[in-house]
C-alpha cells in the first residue's frame, strides 16, 4: 500500500511481477486512498503452489487443535487492538459510515473467537456398528488448499467469515479481495503474520477477478473455493471448478422481501416496522446482500405506512461516511452509482410510481462523491425489472397484496432466497409465514441481524453451502470414516 507490498505469498512481502498498481478511490470524495500492487495471473498462480506446498507438508494440518485456537484467539486480540485503523480504512474504502465499519470489525472478532471455541470442543464421532471387534469412527480433516474470493460491500467482514473456519480447520488459503476495495484485507493480512500463522498458511493477491480468476480456479492445486459475489460470476467460478470437479460454496445476491401485515398492531409496533423497513433497506446506501428491497405490504395500511416511510427516507443524512452527522454513505463507486442509476431510470420507464428520492443529493458538498438519495418506488409489480433484478443500491419497492397466502407467493417469488422479514403482531401468523418462506435467513419482528453461531447462506439462486455456525467450519473439513478392525478374521467369502 503506498510503496510498501501488497502481495503476500510463501510468507513473504512482495510487489506484483510486472510492478503494476492500481488506484484505490474512495468515494466520499473521489480521491486517491491509497495506490496498491495488482497482481499478474503468475503471482496468483505462485500463491496457489505456496498454499499447495504448505498443506502437502502437513504440518499446519498436524498442528494441535488447541494451538490452531489459541492463534485464533491471538488473531481476535489484534483485531480488538487495531479496531479504529482497520475502521478507517474500511470506511475510506468502500464510504460505509466508520461507525458501521466498527461494527464490521466487532463482528470479525466475534467469528474469529467463535471459530476458535468450537475447533476447541470439535469431537470425533464414534458409530456402533453393533460388533466390539471394529472402532467405527468419523473423523474431520482439513478441505486442503482454499480460494476465498469476497465482495466489496462488507471487504474485511465476508473474507474474515471464510478466513477464521479455514485457519480453524487447518487449511491453507489464497485470499483474493474484491479488487474495489482491498485495502482491509491487506492490513488484515499483515495482522494474521503478526499474530504468528506460519508462512504460506494464508497468501494474499488481489487484483482484478477478471484477469486472476483463472489463474486462481481453473486449477487441479485447489481443493475448494468459496465465493462470495454476485450470481454471473459464482457462475463461471463453478462452471470452471467443475472441470477439476473443485467443491465450490457460493454466498450470491438478494433480492430480499420484507412482508408486513396489518395486525402490527399499536403505534410502538407500527414505528418499528416502519423504523426496520427503512434501515433494512438503507443501510449502507442498500449494498447489502440481504437488504429488505422488497416492501410487500397489507393494501389496507399501505398508503399510509408508505407515505411514513417516505418522510423518513427523506430525512437520512447522506454524507461523508468519517463524518459522525453522516447516517449513511455514499455507493461505492462512480461506476456502481451510474448502474443504480439505470435502475431507477428503469423503474420510471416500467410504470413504477417515484415517491421519493430518484437524484444525487443536491448539497454541493457532496459533488465529488458518489452518493446517491434513497429511492422509493410504489405501485410495483412483479413484471417490473426493478422488483426482480438486484439493484445493490438505496431503492425500495413496493408491492401489495391482501391475504396471508398472496403475501407468502409473492415472498417466494424470487429467484433469489437468501433473506426475508415479517412484521406482525399475530405469532401464530408470523410462525406460518416463516416457515413458508424459502430464504436462508427469516427476520421475525427484526430485520438484518445475524450472529456468528447461526449458519448464513441462500435458497436459489442466492448460491450454495453456509456460512458462520457449525456448518460454516465444516464447509473446510472432509469427514473420513475409519473402520478398525481390532480382531481380524479371515474375510471368508472366497471359498477357493
Ligand atoms: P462480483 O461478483 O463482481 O465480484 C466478487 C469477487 O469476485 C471480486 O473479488 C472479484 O474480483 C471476483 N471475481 C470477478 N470475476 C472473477 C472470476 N472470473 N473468477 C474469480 N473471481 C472473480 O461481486 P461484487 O460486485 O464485488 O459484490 C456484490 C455482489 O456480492 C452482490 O450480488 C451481493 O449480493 C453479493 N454479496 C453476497 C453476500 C452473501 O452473503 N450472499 C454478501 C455480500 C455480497
Amino acid at each position: 500500500m503506498n510503496g510498501e507490498p501488497d502481495l503476500y505469498i510463501g510468507g513473504s512481502w512482495r510487489h506484483a511481477g510486472d510492478g503494476a498498481t492500481r488506484d484505490i478511490i474512495n468515494p466520499a470524495d473521489g480521491s486517491l486512498a491509497a495506490r496498491v500492487d495488482e497482481a499478474t495471473p503468475h503471482d496468483a498462480r505462485d500463491a496457489v503452489t505456496a498454499a499447495r506446498r504448505v498443506f502437502d507438508d502437513g504440518s499446519w494440518a498436524a498442528t494441535p487443535v488447541a494451538e490452531r485456537a489459541a492463534l485464533l484467539d491471538r488473531v481476535a486480540d489484534l483485531l480488538v487492538r487495531d479496531r479504529e485503523e482497520l475502521s478507517l480504512l474500511e470506511t475510506r474504502d468502500t464510504g460505509k459510515t466508520l461507525a458501521e465499519s466498527r461494527i464490521d470489525m466487532d463482528d470479525i472478532t466475534s467469528v474469529f473467537r467463535y471459530y476458535a471455541r468450537l475447533i476447541a470442543v470439535q469431537a470425533d464421532r464414534l458409530v456402533d456398528v453393533g460388533d466390539p471387534s471394529i472402532i467405527s469412527r468419523v473423523v474431520r480433516e482439513p478441505v486442503g488448499v482454499c480460494v476465498l474470493i469476497a465482495p466489496w460491500n462488507y471487504p474485511l467482514l465476508q473474507m474474515s467469515w471464510k478466513v477464521a473456519p479455514a485457519l480453524a480447520a487447518g487449511c491453507t488459503m489464497v485470499v483474493k479481495p474484491s479488487e474495489v476495495t482491498p485495502l482491509s484485507t491487506i492490513a488484515f493480512t499483515r495482522l494474521l503474520e503478526e499474530a504468528g500463522v506460519p508462512a504460506g498458511v494464508v497468501n494474499l493477491v488481489q487484483g482484478s477477478g477478471a484477469t486472476l480468476g483463472n489463474a486462481l480456479t481453473d486449477t487441479a492445486e485447489v481443493d475448494f473455493i468459496s465465493f462470495t459475489g454476485g450470481v454471473a460470476t459464482g457462475r463461471t467460478i463453478a462452471q470452471v471448478a467443475a472441470k477439476h470437479v473443485t467443491k465450490v460454496a457460493l454466498e450470491l445476491g438478494g433480492k430480499n422481501p420484507h412482508l408486513v401485515f396489518a395486525d402490527i398492531g399499536t403505534a410502538a409496533g407500527w414505528d418499528s416496522a416502519v423504523d426496520h423497513v427503512l434501515t433494512g433497506v438503507f443501510l449502507h446506501s442498500g449494498q447489502v446482500c440481504s437488504a429488505g428491497t422488497r416492501l410487500i405490504i397489507e393494501e389496507s395500511i399501505a398508503d399510509d405506512f408508505v407515505a411514513d416511510l417516505a418522510a423518513r427516507a427523506a430525512k437520512i443524512r447522506v454524507g461523508d461516511g468519517m463524518d459522525p452527522a453522516s447516517e449513511t454513505g455514499p455507493l461505492v463507486s462512480e461506476q456502481h452509482r451510474g448502474k443504480v442509476e439505470s435502475y431507477v431510470a428503469l423503474g420510471i420507464s416500467e410504470g413504477a410510481t417515484l415517491v421519493c428520492g430518484g437524484a444525487r443529493p443536491s448539497d454541493p458538498v457532496l459533488a465529488k462523491g458518489s452518493y446517491y438519495l434513497p429511492t422509493i418506488f410504489d405501485r410495483c409489480d412483479r413484471s417490473m425489472r426493478i422488483v426482480t433484478e438486484e439493484t445493490f443500491g438505496p431503492i425500495l419497492t413496493v408491492e401489495r397484496f391482501t391475504d396471508e397466502s398472496e403475501a407468502i407467493r409473492l415472498g417466494n417469488d424470487t429467484q433469489y432466497g437468501l433473506a426475508a422479514g415479517v412484521r406482525t403482531s399475530d405469532a401464530g401468523r408470523g410462525e406460518r409465514v416463516v416457515r413458508a418462506l424459502r430464504h436462508g435467513t427469516v427476520w421475525l419482528n427484526d430485520f438484518g441481524y445475524y450472529t456468528a453461531a447461526a449458519e448464513w447462506g441462500g435458497f436459489g439462486k442466492s448460491g450454495n453451502g453456509r456460512e458462520l455456525g457449525p456448518t460454516g467450519l465444516a464447509e473446510y473439513q472432509e469427514t473420513k470414516h475409519i473402520w478398525h478392525n481390532v480382531a481380524p478374521q479371515k474375510a471368508g467369502w472366497f471359498k477357493g
